[in-house]
This record gives C-alpha cells, sequence and structure tokens, in this order.
C-alpha cells in the first residue's frame, strides 16, 4: 500500500541520497531535480503543514515520494519529542536545534549539493573538513530559511549558494565542532574525558556555559544570536575544557589585573549561569576541578581574598533557598549548626559562597526522610529511633528538632561504610553469621544497639554480604550476640 496521499505517483527522477541527509532536505533536492522551485508545493501534498516543514514533515512518506531508502533517511532526520529532538541516535534540546535557519558550508554543497543534518543543530557553526563558517544567508543578504526554501543550492536572486565566498576569519577555531560532529557520527577522534562522559545535549550547555564565562565574565555583552557569536563562544568554551586551566587562569588574570573593582562585595554580577551550573545539578569530577582550580588561582594571585572568597559570584539567601527548594530561614539554621565558617562571614549569610552553595544543593536540596533511610538502611521503620537516639545517624540538624528533621542522602551510606571497614578477616568459618537486621529481629534488640556493640568493640563484623544492601551487607555472630545480653526492644 502506498504512503503517500490518494492519487500521488512518486517523483519521476530519483535524487541521489547520502546517510546524513534528512528527510526536509531530502524533499528540497528531490524538488530541485524534478521541478525546480516547487519544493512547497510537495511539502502541502505531502501534508506537511505550512511553515513548518522541518517538524511535520514524515521521512516515510518523503522516502516514497522520492523513491529513497526509508531506513536512511528517517536515522538521519530528527525526530520531535517534547523538549527533546533525537538524531542519528543522540538526544539534543529542542531549543539547540534550528527549525528554520538553515545554514550550510559552500564547499561541501559544490561537492554534493547535499544538506548535512548537523549542520541543523544550533551549535555546529562551522564546517571543520573545509575550515569555514557556515553560511545563514546569500552573498545577496537574504537569509536562507526551511520554510521558504525554494532550493537547496540556489537562492531565490539566481545566485549559486557554492559560490558563496568562503568565511575564514582570523578567530575561526574549529575544535568545538571538529568534537561534535566526529562523536556525533562514532569517528575516530581524541578523547575529551569531561565531555566524552556527558550526553550530548549536556555537552553543548557545559560548553556554551563555560564559554560565556571565560568570554564574558560579568555578563555584560551577552552573545548575539548569529553563527559568528555562537562559534566564538562555543570555541572558547571547548578551548576552556581541553586546554584546562590554561584559559581559565587568564580569565582570572584578566578579572583581577583590570576589573577588580567589579569583584567587590557582594560579588552579584559574575555570571550567573556559571556560578549556578558550577554549584548545582550533578556533580561531577568538572565542576569539581574548576571549582578548586578557580578557588586555588585566587588565593595564590589575588591580594586580600580569603578562602572564602572566590571570584565567581556569591548566591543571595532567597536564591540559595530557591536551588534548595527549602525555606531561607530554615536554610540558615541548617547553615549556623553545620557549616559555622560560612555562617560566620562578616558579611553575613545575604552572601553564600560557591563551595557552601554546593554543599547545600548536595544534602539540602538532595535530602531524604525517614523511610528512604531506612529502605537504604534495610531495617524496619521503628529502628530509626534508637538509631537517632544514639547519634548513629544524623537527622540533619539535630538540635533544631523535628521540624527540620532530614537526611542527607549521604547519611545511610556513611553509616554503613563505617561497619564495613571494621570488617574483621579472622572470623571462625564455624560461626553462625547472619546479616545484622535479621539477628537483631532473631535477638528481638533494635539494630542500634548491635551497632553500638560492634563501635565499643564487643562485637565483631564477621562477614559481609555484597549482593545485600544497607545493613544487611554486615553479618555479624549470632552467638556472639546473644551472649551480650543486650537491652530488647
Ligand atoms: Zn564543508
Ligand atoms: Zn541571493
Amino acid at each position: 500500500m502506498s504512503l503517500l496521499p490518494r492519487g500521488q505517483a512518486p517523483l519521476p527522477l530519483r535524487p541521489s541520497q547520502e546517510p546524513y541527509e534528512p528527510a526536509h532536505a531530502m524533499l528540497v533536492k528531490a524538488a530541485d531535480l524534478n521541478v525546480p522551485g516547487a519544493a512547497n508545493y510537495f511539502r502541502g501534498l505531502l501534508g506537511s503543514d505550512s511553515g513548518r516543514l522541518v517538524t511535520s514533515i514524515d521521512p516515510k512518506v518523503v522516502a516514497r515520494f522520492c523513491r529513497v531508502d526509508a531506513d536512511v533517511l528517517a536515522h538521519a532526520s530528527p525526530v520531535f519529542e517534547g523538549v527533546i529532538v533525537s538524531l542519528m541516535g543522540q538526544r539534543f534540546r529542542r531549543r539547540d536545534y534550528a527549525i528554520s535557519e538553515r545554514r550550510w558550508c559552500p564547499s561541501c554543497l559544490a561537492e554534493n549539493g547535499s544538506h548535512r543534518t548537523w549542520w541543523d543543530l544550533t551549535h555546529v557553526t562551522s564546517c571543520p573538513r573545509h575550515g569555514m563558517l557556515l553560511h545563514d544567508a546569500c552573498a545577496c543578504g537574504a537569509k536562507t530559511r526551511w520554510a521558504r526554501s525554494a532550493s537547496l543550492v540556489a537562492c531565490r536572486c539566481g545566485r549559486w549558494l557554492k559560490d558563496t565566498p568562503a568565511k575564514r576569519p582570523a578567530w575561526i577555531d574549529c575544535g568545538f565542532d571538529s568534537y561534535l560532529i566526529d562523536r556525533f557520527l562514532g569517528h575516530a577522534r581524541r578523547p575529551v574525558p569531561w565531555l566524552d562522559e556527558l550526553p550530548m545535549f549536556d555537552v553543548i550547555d557545559t560548553v556554551r556555559i563555560v564559554g560565556e564565562f571565560v568570554l564574558d565574565p560579568f555578563q555584560e555583552k551577552g552573545f548575539a544570536n548569529t553563527v559568528e557569536g555562537r562559534h566564538q563562544l562555543m570555541a572558547a568554551g571547548f578551548r576552556t575544557i581541553t586546554e584546562f586551566p590554561t584559559t581559565i587562569e587568564a580569565t582570572l588574570a584578566g578579572i583581577y589585573s583590570t576589573r577588580s573593582q567589579k569583584l567587590q562585595a557582594p560579588h552579584r554580577m559574575h555570571s550567573k549561569e556559571f556560578r549556578v551550573w558550577l554549584t548545582t545539578g550533578d556533580e561531577t569530577p568538572m565542576k569539581k576541578t574548576i571549582r578548586r582550580a578557580i578557588r586555588r588561582w585566587t588565593i595564590r594571585h589575588a591580594p586580600g581574598i580569603g578562602g572564602y572568597d572566590v571570584p565567581y559570584g556569591y548566591f543571595a539567601l532567597r536564591h540559595a533557598g530557591y536551588l534548595c527548594d527549602y525555606s531561607p530561614d530554615a536554610l540558615l539554621v541548617v547553615l549556623r549548626h553545620k557549616r559555622p565558617k560560612a555562617w560566620n562571614q562578616p558579611v553575613g549569610m545575604e552572601r553564600i559562597d560557591p563551595e557552601t552553595m554546593a554543599w547545600l544543593v548536595r544534602h539540602v536540596g538532595g535530602r531524604i526522610g525517614e523511610e528512604h533511610v531506612a529502605a537504604e538502611l534495610d531495617v524496619a521503620y521503628r529502628e530509626l529511633t534508637p538509631l537517632r537516639r544514639d547519634g548513629l545517624i544524623d537527622t540533619f540538624v539535630r538540635a533544631t528538632g523535628a521540624v527540620y528533621g532530614f537526611f542527607s542522602p549521604d547519611e545511610p551510606d556513611r553509616l554503613v561504610r563505617k561497619l564495613l571497614k571494621l570488617r574483621d578477616g579472622d572470623f571462625a568459618t564455624d560461626a553462625r553469621t547472619m546479616p545484622m537486621p535479621v539477628a537483631a529481629r532473631e535477638l528481638n534488640v533494635p539494630v542500634a544497639k548491635l551497632i553500638n556493640a560492634i563501635f565499643e568493640g564487643r562485637l565483631r563484623v564477621a562477614g559481609t554480604s555484597k549482593r545485600a544492601t544497607g545493613l544487611s551487607r554486615i553479618r555479624i555472630d549470632l552467638d556472639a550476640a546473644a551472649e551480650l545480653s543486650l537491652p530488647s526492644w
């Protein structure tokens, strides 16, 4: 059965097909070949919405209409799902995919007149193969757009797009485009450990945010949405990451030599997005290393800067509360108890330094409740009260009572690790060992009492179970525990 609308026959002339051509480009190319200028008419014929060629065209229908391989075409075509665009097996944010702006490399077009699907990624701004910037307009000044595309290779003014003079400014740097395209196509390339571990959409965000910090640390310029602006931004971000820490240090040196007045408290102007990125979200080795490098450089080179003064801005208490999804007043209580050093700063808590912010996000923003702690420890809910009372697990801010009673997400694991370290290798093999929570049930004593006995040296960790979770990983000798005659429930 034909997928084409009733009464429509496939085109007579079959276009060539490259593995990197998306359906919208194929349709325009096929029109060039069969009925020049008819791309928009064909779009309507195939049931795609006016002005929405890229997002509403169906690759299966285009393949049938143009008589090209449907699977190859679908693979190179974008799939839109909410805020995500999937393209050739990779996921991108919708905002990082251009649906109207059409960009192209004149030399690539000259080679075979085919569109490369990665040119539609907003942050691909150059062609590493030909070492030139991508164009988004004809020499006559008319912007190339998908919606009004009359031809893939010519402008309405009659000029061939392939003849547009190449743009090779002195600052061109195809490093990022090269990385993105090679990774996208699965080509061999030099590893970039910090980026290789991130999904593609995160790579784009990360490089952009870092690039903005080194090019425009006070967020004064803003980068116009031009191919050139985006190119400089992404190239700078990529260089900063691959040549770490040289570029970051040069940025800091520049700030301290010429802009030091900008660094006076409360330090609000430093790239907000960079600051938030550096201290929130998933903690990665990259963020940790960048934070440390900035702090180290600052303490060494910037006069009068103390350990808590770092040059990438402070968080207002309100903003901190927002980032942790927690009341600002309650955050003050947390800080007073847990980070007295940060609390005692002269300017007070309207100024939260980035390291403290990272800590708050980790422990307060990621806080867990009692049920969660019990589940992770693999114990019954009622075990929590004795565990808390004996100080074995720390309700985040003990002194403040029940209102702020939550746990850091690290808390269950911290206790288990502490016990695992006490593992005694020389236990007798004939001992009756069992997981600690089971032993506690057997003896009708709280788990907390067994743990205390271990910390006091009266009971040994007789073994561990790798496959169990929480306190069930700890095995103890039931008979030895029974002899202690611990207070039962
Ligand atoms: Zn090219
Ligand atoms: Zn033109």
